[in-house]
């Protein structure tokens, strides 16, 4: 979708609709047209039975020099008007525009006078951005086809708003196709493909990716048993974007990219298996962040490590019962192959905190079933070693709605994880297990400060809402992306 700003309404493109949007004040039978200041006078607009109610639609056909018919967008109380009550309005539109084949329209940005109008006017842009979406196998359409063009009208300091909101969506977009495509498709190479096309496109951006006899070298003894089964070789994927060269400062974002998780001898369900191509939502949610920094130019320093692999069944599966050193030197007994995201990350966690000098590590994955019991599919749960870097992170959720809430790390936990025949052991019982995951991954951050979001119960959809597709939604690029923008320097 081509997203452009106009500043003189007057020079708005023909298209197929002129969007106009609309509160409600309060009062049944009045509604306030919010309009931005250069625009003109509408004199009275029919509006039959339509209230402004937050994302109703109503279309006009009434036409002007450019647009053969005007659709109201309802936006609900003006007084009471949140930023995601502009994401759902505009979410609404496009979901119409679709519905109608119309392509293009001239949107009348609504008038957001506020000190924080940049949050309801990314609002408002994300909502247009993100329903834009369908993921088609192949050759076959979408169902509705998508709206082509959008023209904001909207004041001049506007512009750079809306373009780093439209570039952030274009980011989770591409996360969204990474984490729906075929799993045969989105291997652990593929994967690494997509980082080396990072840096192709930003000068900023480097990537090493170690292939799997580099990393059975290396002693990531953990992802390369994971990986044994698998006939697709397993990659440790390092993306390095350093927007801030003159600072020492580095946040380093670490995502599971189990591409196929099939949970190894301990095999899945069929039913519990069928969505496993999904298991890699972090990996996409790195990649679409650091994506983003580099597109917008963010100053600050990230790298994204991404341990990919399939955990797959063949001659060469790591066993359970057995035990495997990982990169740490620590031992680990397998008490269950399906608890294989845990060990990947334990790897790239180590890996990271020797190799990178991190000040701040933040570990992304569809880690445990447990989490979905826990918070549903509105929350991910985190934990961090300390709560400040919580705390930042959940500021984040509130501002993107991607919402997070915090889990324990109770020291009475800890001998959950204990082994008779290793270090630890990667299963703890059902009890609290989206909490001894996260506290098994604790115990290989090297001291540094550190944060785990569980996101195996946000990444996938079962049903469409507003902005939200079927399937993948790119839970924690806008996330991760807020949080880099707002405490990704040391100041
Ligand atoms: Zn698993």
């Amino acid at each position: 979708m081509k997203v452009t700003t106009v500043k003189d309404f007057q020079k708005r493109p023909v298209a197929d609709a002129l969007v106009v949007p609309v509160a409600n004040d309060g009062e049944q039978t009045t509604l306030t047209l919010s309009l931005g200041d250069d625009a003109p006078e509408f004199g009275s607009i029919s509006v039959g039975d339509f209230k402004g109610k937050n994302a109703e639609v109503a279309t006009e056909y009434a036409p002007t020099d450019r647009e053969p018919r005007t659709l109201l967008l309802g936006l609900g109380l003006l007084n009471e008007l949140t930023p995601h009550d502009l994401r759902l309005a505009s979410a609404a539109l496009i979901k119409t525009m679709r519905k109608a084949h119309l392509r293009s329209a001239n949107v009348i940005v609504p008038p957001l006078d506020s000190e924080f109008r940049s949050y309801f006017l990314s609002a408002f842009v994300e909502g247009v951005v993100l329903a834009n979406y369908e993921y088609t196998v192949r050759d076959k359409g979408p169902k509705h086809p998508l709206v082509e063009q959008i023209a904001f009208i909207a004041h001049g300091d506007d512009e750079a708003v809306i373009a780093e909101a439209v570039t952030v969506c274009e980011a989770t977009l591409f996360a969204r196709d990474l984490v729906n495509g075929n799993a045969d498709d989105i291997t652990p190479e593929a994967l690494a493909y997509h980082a080396r096309q990072l840096a192709k496109d930003y000068a900023a951006v480097k990537v090493t990716v170690m292939d799997e006899v580099a990393i059975a070298k290396e002693g990531l003894g953990l992802l390369h048993a994971v990986s044994r089964g698998a006939d697709k070789g397993a990659r440790l994927i390092t993306i390095a974007y350093t927007g801030a060269p003159e600072s020492d400062y580095r946040t380093v974002l670490v995502g599971k990219g189990v591409t196929f998780d099939s949970g190894g001898l301990d095999l899945k369900t069929a039913a519990g298996m069928e969505k496993m191509r999904s298991d890699m939502g972090g990996a996409a949610a790195v990649l679409g962040a650091i994506r983003a920094a580099a597109e917008v130019g963010l100053e600050v320093n990230v790298t994204g490590v991404i341990p990919a692999t399939e955990n797959s069944i063949g001659p060469a599966s790591y066993k359970p019962g057995d035990v495997y050193r990982s990169y740490s030197g620590k031992t680990v007994e397998i008490g269950n192959t399906d608890a294989e995201g845990r060990l990947i990350l334990a790897d790239a966690l180590s890996y990271a905190a020797k190799n990178l000098k991190p000040d701040v590590m933040i570990d992304i994955a569809t880690l445990t079933g447990a989490v979905m019991i826990a918070l549903g599919d509105e929350f991910a749960g985190v934990m961090a070693s300390d709560h400040v870097l919580s705390d930042e992170l959940m500021h984040a959720g509130r501002i993107t709605n991607e919402f997070l809430w915090p889990l324990p790390m109770p020291q009475e936990y800890e001998s959950k994880i204990e082994s008779d025949r290793a270090d630890l052991k990667n299963t703890g019982g059902k009890g609290g297990a989206a909490i001894v995951a996260g506290m098994f991954l604790a115990e290989f951050v090297d001291g540094v400060p550190w944060a785990h979001l569980d996101i195996a119960g946000v990444r996938f959809r079962e049903e469409a809402k507003s902005y939200l597709p079927k399937g993948a939604n790119g839970f924690g690029v806008r996330l991760l992306y807020q949080y880099l923008k707002d405490f990704g320097e040391d100041i």
